[in-house]
């Protein structure tokens, strides 16, 4: 079979290489991959930013369809649709594991890092971790929702927006664009979305946001303090420190803010806006297996529709640099079944 993997001089690149199958072991399904999306934290593995993994196969965003399991195996049946993501498995024993909080767990297990995830024309899966993709949904956009919609959906949970309430998405890119979606069309919230980019304003717009906000042009804190009291709760999927900042001048007494995009820097927390407003901070990281299930029908009821653009798994080394240069727009995902010019079905 053919994967990507990361390079062995862990700088970044990637490289197409041929592997064997991998044989199924015990509690395992093997799974035929239909698409695997691209995300920022594959060009984070490649660059051994969390660790040096060279020859790891990456991909966290895979969907596929179940081959072969393992003959212990009772959650899955070959021909089921299901998801290759970054939480891959837990322990199942640990205080996070057993509490509703498996993403937490200690020994976890990422795929595309610390297991072979799914850019690959097969991968192993742990099948009572592997999330069924549920009928009517698209498997190219289900696998935008196995990292970004169900990031995004829990963000929004973790923020505890009810109807009617308002909720600012600072950062309206890839993640940005389907936390407006979940907000809007789930949560039923009234939306402020917040970019520095004209395009994607647009876009958060066009999917639903009721307001819009150019952070180069008007203090966004400011204007939501004025206009809507401050938001009850802020999300903030952009990568900078910035946005950060000005979500937490933004939101009202007892609002949350709940931080998701991963600038390598500190946000300043006013100690006294925190004590007297009673702010609340939090960290929120993917989701669950449930969270996943949840996200993945709603795309399935078509609430929320990722925008994806199909790539061969040939392009992976220019989807990679295209995105070390900030140029994509939307989600580019690897269709593993893409036939080549030459005809051969790789
Ligand atoms: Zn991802
Ligand atoms: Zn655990």
């Amino acid at each position: 079979m053919r994967a990507a993997v990361v390079s062995q001089a862990c700088d970044g690149t990637v490289e197409i290489v041929e592997r064997e199958t991998p044989k199924v072991g015990p509690g395992e399904a093997l799974v035929d991959v239909e698409y695997c999306g691209v995300c920022h934290t594959d060009l984070h593995v490649a660059h051994g930013d969390f660790g040096k993994v060279p020859g790891r196969i990456l991909g966290h965003e895979g969907i596929g369809i179940v081959t072969q399991v393992a003959p212990d195996v009772t959650s899955l049946k070959v021909g089921d649709r299901v998801s290759i993501a970054w939480f891959f498995q837990g322990c199942g024993r640990c205080e996070y594991c057993t509490t509703g909080r498996e993403t937490l767990c200690r020994s976890v297990k990422n795929a595309g890092y610390s297991v072979d995830g799914g850019m690959a024309e097969q991968c192993l899966v742990t099948a009572d971790y592997a999330v069924k993709v549920p009928e009517g949904l698209d498997p190219a956009q289900a696998s935008s929702i196995t990292c970004a919609g169900v990031t995004t959906y829990k963000a929004i949970k973790v923020a505890d927006a009810k109807p009617g309430q308002c909720v600012a998405i600072y950062g309206c890119g890839g993640l940005g664009n389907l936390a407006i979606q979940y907000a809007k069309k789930v949560f039923n919230a009234h939306v402020v979305a917040i970019d520095i980019n004209q395009d994607k304003l647009d876009l958060a717009l066009e999917v639903g946001a009721d307001v819009a906000l150019n952070a180069k042009d008007v203090n966004t804190a400011e204007y939501i303090q004025e206009h809507f009291g401050g938001a009850h709760s802020a999300v903030v999927t952009a990568v900078s420190k910035d946005a950060f900042n000005d979500a937490i001048n933004a939101v009202r007494a007892a609002g949350k803010v709940v931080a998701v995009g991963l600038p390598s820097e500190t946000m300043d927390l006013p100690i006294v806006k925190a004590v007297l407003d009673g702010i609340e901070v939090i960290g929120s990281l993917v989701g669950t297996r449930k969270d996943l299930e949840e996200a993945f029908q709603f795309g399935a009821e078509g609430l929320v529709v990722p925008i994806v653009q199909k790539r061969p798994l040939d392009d992976v080394a220019a989807v990679f640099a295209e995105m070390e240069a900030g140029t994509i727009q939307g989600r580019m995902v690897l269709d593993m079944k893409h036939q080549c010019a030459c005809g051969h079905h790789h």
